[in-house]
């Protein structure tokens, strides 16, 4: 692809067209000139070039205004109407999402969707540094050759999304519940074998990356979104874009105390909001109640990691009645509220989204959470964000990390003095 110094000016116009469409789908022109500030002639001119560059495509839209475009903008009646779309084979990107024993890899075309996936049970707490790498490339090698193809083409960029602490900039996996050492290096080695576009976050931070590529929840402000489920993550966007911090493993809200020398957090401190609420704190503390239910997996309690049936046993008896239970899923709650009250304290974002796959019994804690908001705010400074329940899509992490890749893909496409 040839790019002139003189296409500088336009790079961005050009990512933020490519951006625009990949979060709205099909639009008219007239449509993406309104989103993103640019006047007819230069988005009639810059989509040529895009497609020309085969990244863009026209469709037939419907008439009558049925335009996908999200903004509510209506066309002339009558006329059937020319959408602009991203050629879906323009390129591909892998994504890989590394949780407590499974790896898992998907192949995401260059509109973000993804078109195949693959799952891998790896005993994750087995490996080094070296066996990670080792084992990682084995995986994705494996998976572009599988899927070669079908797509005829390499993937540009690899996404991994991680559980636990990841420094986005280092390209460190600072400590993971799903490994057993801390600080081992994955982008750097990854980036000599598949080349620069080889990012690394945390899930929660690729959760709120799929989350502003999402025009119907997204909103327009800053925003955070908790996850709740083994560990608590959060990922916050300010100004519309991820925040790392200057240290590039920020937004650790499951590691902010809730009470100095309370409970054993799996970080190894105490206190932390997630040693309350985190799926194996409320094993722990049902394990005071009950002989805890074997894991169907294993036919073992397994206190490390709960399965997803033991932790439906307890919300099963939460809701039929039973206090005991149902007091764990409160006491969460509480606690979480409180957490969220310093969120809001700290930072008034516009909307707080709590997800993951512990809002399976969000509302046992819901009441319990408004309550402890109450409680924490000052009244006079209660005008609180919006707090939302976004019901668990276990895919949202792997299309963050994948959408995180296409990005900075495009960056690259449209970077001045790029060779290649
Ligand atoms: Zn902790």
């Amino acid at each position: 692809m040839s790019r002139r110094t003189a296409d500088i000016p336009r790079q961005p116009s050009q990512i933020a067209i490519l951006r625009y469409l990949r979060i709205h789908g099909p639009a008219a022109r007239i449509d993406i000139g309104t989103a993103t500030g640019l006047s007819p002639a230069t988005v009639t001119s810059l989509t040529a070039e895009l497609m020309t560059q085969g990244l863009v495509k026209e469709i037939q839209g419907g008439s009558n205004g049925s335009s996908a475009s999200a903004n509510g903008h209506r066309s002339t009646r009558g006329r059937p109407k020319v959408l602009l779309d991203l050629v879906p084979s323009a390129a591909c990107v892998i994504g890989v999402k590394i949780t407590i024993n499974l790896i898992e890899l998907a192949l995401g075309n260059f509109k973000g969707d993804i078109e195949h996936s693959s799952q891998h049970r790896i005993n994750t707490r087995d490996l080094d540094e070296t066996s990670l790498i080792t084992t990682l490339c084995t995986l994705i090698d494996a998976f572009i050759e599988k899927h070669r193809d079908v797509t005829g083409q390499s993937p540009v960029g690899i996404g991994i999304a991680v559980q636990g602490v990841a420094d986005s900039n280092s390209g460190e996996i600072m400590w993971s519940p799903a490994l057993r050492h801390r600080q081992m290096a994955v982008t750097e080695p990854l980036r000599r074998r598949y080349g620069d576009n080889v990012l690394m976050s945390n899930d929660a931070n690729c959760i709120a990356t799929a989350i502003t590529q999402n025009t119907n929840i997204r909103g327009n402000g800053d925003f955070a979104v908790i996850m709740l489920g083994y560990g608590i993550g959060m990922g916050l966007v300010l100004n519309g874009a991820v925040y790392n911090g200057h240290f590039g493993a920020a937004a650790e809200f499951g590691h902010m105390k809730y009470q100095p020398d309370g409970p054993l957090c799996n970080c190894g401190k105490r206190g932390c909001l997630e040693a309350y609420i985190g799926d194996y704190a409320i094993l722990r503390d049902a394990s005071t109640l009950i002989d805890l239910p074997a894991d169907s997996d294993n036919q073992t309690v397994n206190r490390l990691h709960p399965s997803e049936d033991q932790m439906m046993d307890l919300v099963s008896k939460a809701r039929a009645g039973q206090e005991d239970f149902a007091d764990l899923f409160r006491h969460a709650g509480t606690v979480l509220g409180y957490g969220i009250a310093n969120l809001i304290a700290l930072l008034g974002p516009e909307r707080i989204f709590i997800t993951g796959s512990g809002a399976r019994a969000y509302d046992l804690m819901e009441p319990e959470i408004h309550r402890s908001l109450q409680n924490a705010q000052v009244p006079e400074l209660r005008r609180g964000p919006k707090i939302i329940h976004l019901p668990w899509d276990k895919d949202i992490a792997m299309q963050g990390a994948i959408g995180q890749s296409l990005l900075r893909h495009d960056e690259s496409m449209f970077a001045p003095r790029t060779n290649g």
